[in-house]
C-alpha cells in the first residue's frame, strides 16, 4: 500500500476538512443558467494599468448584462513583488470609474476570502487531497540541483523544465520522502503531470475559438516553500470555488492555459470558459508595441484621473476598443447610456487593440459638451476637490456664477465643445474672475498694426455705446457699425480681397475688445461672456485697459 496519506499528514497535520467540505461550503451560485460570473484579479504590484481597467470594464459588463456577478480577488501570493497599499488603491481607482465589484475584500460575499494570502486553508485542503491521490508530491530539489538539470537540458537540447525523467523527486520511494520530511528538508509541492510528449490539448476560447496546444508535461510548482500557492494553482482553485464561469484575462496568460486545463481535468472540475483579451498596444513611430507603464503616461489610469478626463468619456473610449460594432451602435444611439450596448465576445478584436489618445480626447470633448451644467459642475467639483484646489475654490466661491459661465452654449441641440477634461476649465474661464484677470490684464498684447492712440480711441468710443441689455443681434450690429466707421472691413473676406482699403476687419476689431475685457484673444461666445460679466464690470475693464494703454 502506498504511503501518500502518511506523507500528506506529515505536510498538513492540521488540515481536517476535505475538498468535498469545500464543495459544500462554496456551492454553485444561485443564478440563472446564462448568468456570467467574472472576476478581476489584480496583483498588488502597482497602480491600475489602463489595460487592467479595460479588462475589468469588459468583465464587469459581461456579468452585468447577464445579471451575473463581478467580483474582485486580490492575488497577493507573490509577496516579494507586493507594494503595500496598492490593493486598496486599485479598488479605489476602479470605483472611481464606477466599476463596483459585487464582491471584494471590501464587501465580502459568500465565496471569500477575497485575498489569496487569506485562502491558504483552501489551497492546503486541495493540495493535501492531491498528495493523498498521487496527483502532487513534495520536491526537495535545491537551486543547485535545478541548475544542473537546466544545464543538462541545454546540452542535450531538451525542453527546459521539471518533467518526465528530469522530475527527480517524483521517483523517490515513499519512505525516502517520509525520511526527508522528518529531517525537515525544505520542499515545494509539485503537480504530477500526466502529459506525454506529442499529445495535444484544445483550449476553447470564447474570443479566439479553438486553439490547439501541446499538452502540459511540466510538474509545475503549485505550492512554494512559504506555503503560498503559485498563480497557476491558485487560479484553478479559486475560480472553481468562487464559481467563476468566465475567466477573463489578458492574452499573456494564453500560453500557460494548458497547465490550467490539465489541473482542472485531473481534479475533475468543470472548466470555466476562457476569454483571453487582447493586450492594449500603442504606435511607437511606425511600430506597434505594448502600452508600457515605464514609457507611457497613458498606461496608468492615474494619468486620466489627474488630468480630469471625464470618466464617462474614458469608459466610452474603452468600449470602442472592446467591440468593433460599438461605434456604429453609438452613431445611432448617441443619447443612450453606453451600457445599453450589449458586448459580445465574438466581436472582440484579436490582435492588440491600438490605444489612440486623440480619440480619447475627441470622445471626452463630446461627452463634456453634452453634459448638463449641473452634472458638469458636480463632476468638476469632485475632480477639483482631489486634484485642483484653485479650481475648487473658484467654483465654491459662487456656484451659480460658475454654472452660468460653463453653460455658455451648453444644453442646446449643438453644444459648444470647449472642454476636453476638467483641468481645462481654469485656463479657459479664469479671466471671468477678477482675482485672475487683475494679473492677466498686464500681459495683453494688441496687434502691432494698431497704434496705441487708435486702440484708446476704439475702447473709449466702445465704452459709450456698449449696452449689454441689447439682444445679441443688436449688440453685434452696434459693434460692426463702429468697426466700419473706424475703417475696418465688414467681413474678413472683404479685407482679404482689398487689404489696402481697410485697417483690418471685423474680427480684428472684436479681438481688440476681447483683449481689453478678457485679456485673451479667444473665449467662449463673446456676447455671453460680456453678459455674464455685466455692464459695470465690462465698463471697468475697458477703463482699466485705456489706463494701461496710456501708461
Ligand atoms: N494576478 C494576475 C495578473 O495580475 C491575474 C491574471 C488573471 O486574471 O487570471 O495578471
Amino acid at each position: 500500500m502506498n504511503k501518500y496519506k502518511e506523507i500528506a499528514n506529515i505536510i498538513f497535520p492540521n488540515i481536517n476538512q476535505t475538498v468535498n467540505d469545500l464543495e459544500i461550503k462554496y456551492p454553485p451560485r444561485d443564478l440563472s443558467e446564462d448568468a456570467i460570473v467574472t472576476r478581476f484579479a489584480p496583483s498588488p504590484t502597482g497602480f491600475l494599468h489602463t489595460g487592467s481597467l479595460f479588462t475589468s470594464l469588459v468583465s464587469w459588463r459581461f456579468a452585468k448584462q447577464t445579471n451575473g456577478v463581478f467580483f474582485l480577488r486580490l492575488e497577493d501570493t507573490d509577496q516579494k513583488r507586493e507594494i503595500k497599499g496598492s490593493g486598496d488603491k486599485v479598488i479605489e481607482q476602479l470605483i472611481k470609474f464606477n466599476i463596483n465589484p459585487d464582491e471584494s475584500f471590501l464587501n465580502e460575499g459568500n465565496y471569500g476570502p477575497y485575498i489569496q494570502s487569506e485562502r491558504k486553508l483552501i489551497y492546503h485542503t486541495v493540495i493535501k487531497e492531491m498528495i493523498e491521490n498521487g496527483m502532487a508530491y513534495p520536491c526537495f530539489c535545491t537551486h543547485e540541483e535545478l541548475n544542473d538539470i537546466r544545464k543538462e537540458q541545454e546540452e542535450k537540447k531538451d525542453l527546459p523544465g521539471y518533467y518526465h525523467e528530469y522530475a527527480k523527486c517524483r521517483y523517490f520511494s515513499d519512505d525516502e520522502v517520509i525520511e526527508k520530511l522528518n529531517n525537515k528538508e525544505d520542499f515545494v509541492i509539485r503537480f504530477k503531470s500526466q502529459g506525454k510528449n506529442d499529445e495535444k490539448v484544445v483550449l476553447n476560447d470564447a474570443i479566439r475559438g479553438d486553439i490547439e496546444f501541446p499538452k502540459n508535461i511540466q510538474d509545475i510548482v503549485i505550492m512554494k516553500s512559504d506555503g503560498l500557492p503559485t498563480y497557476h494553482f491558485a487560479h484553478v482553485v479559486d475560480d472553481h470555488f468562487m464559481r467563476t464561469t468566465h475567466v477573463t484575462r489578458g492574452e499573456e496568460w494564453m500560453p500557460s492555459a494548458p497547465i490550467h486545463l490539465e489541473i482542472f481535468e485531473q481534479l475533475n472540475w468543470k472548466k470555466p470558459v476562457f476569454c483571453h483579451f487582447p493586450v492594449i498596444m500603442k504606435m511607437d513611430g511606425d511600430k506597434k508595441r505594448k502600452l508600457s507603464k515605464r514609457k507611457d503616461d497613458e498606461a496608468s489610469v492615474d494619468f486620466f484621473l489627474e488630468k480630469g478626463y471625464p470618466i464617462e468619456g474614458f469608459l466610452e473610449y474603452l468600449m470602442t476598443l472592446a467591440n468593433s460594432n460599438f461605434e456604429e451602435w453609438r452613431l445611432n444611439n448617441s443619447k443612450s447610456n453606453i451600457f445599453d450596448f450589449n458586448l459580445d465576445f465574438s466581436k472582440m478584436s484579436l490582435d492588440g487593440a491600438l490605444f489612440d489618445i486623440e480619440k480619447v480626447k475627441s470622445i471626452c470633448k463630446e461627452v463634456l459638451g453634452n453634459m448638463d451644467k449641473d452634472t458638469f459642475t458636480n463632476n468638476a467639483l469632485q475632480y477639483a476637490k482631489e486634484f485642483n484646489i484653485d479650481l475648487f475654490n473658484l467654483i465654491k466661491k459662487d456656484e451659480n456664477y460658475f454654472k452660468e459661465i460653463i453653460n455658455i452654449e451648453r444644453e442646446q441641440e449643438k453644444p459648444r465643445k470647449d472642454y476636453e477634461k476638467y483641468s481645462d476649465i481654469l485656463p479657459i474661464i479664469n479671466f471671468m474672475y477678477d482675482d485672475y484677470f487683475s494679473d492677466m490684464k498686464f500681459n495683453v498684447e494688441y496687434d502691432e498694426r494698431f497704434s496705441k492712440d487708435l486702440l484708446i480711441e476704439i475702447l473709449s468710443d466702445y465704452k459709450q455705446v456698449f449696452d449689454i441689455n441689447k439682444s445679441q443681434e443688436e449688440w453685434f450690429s452696434d459693434m460692426r457699425e463702429m468697426a466700419i466707421n473706424k475703417g475696418f472691413a465688414k467681413r474678413p473676406k472683404d479685407y482679404k480681397k482689398n487689404p489696402d482699403e481697410y485697417i483690418g476687419h471685423i474680427g480684428d476689431f472684436a479681438e481688440i475688445l476681447r483683449l481689453a475685457t478678457c485679456a485673451k484673444s479667444s473665449t467662449p461666445n463673446f456676447y455671453d461672456v460680456l453678459r455674464i460679466l455685466g455692464q459695470n464690470k465690462v465698463k471697468n475693464r475697458l477703463n482699466e485697459a485705456i489706463e494701461l494703454l496710456k501708461k
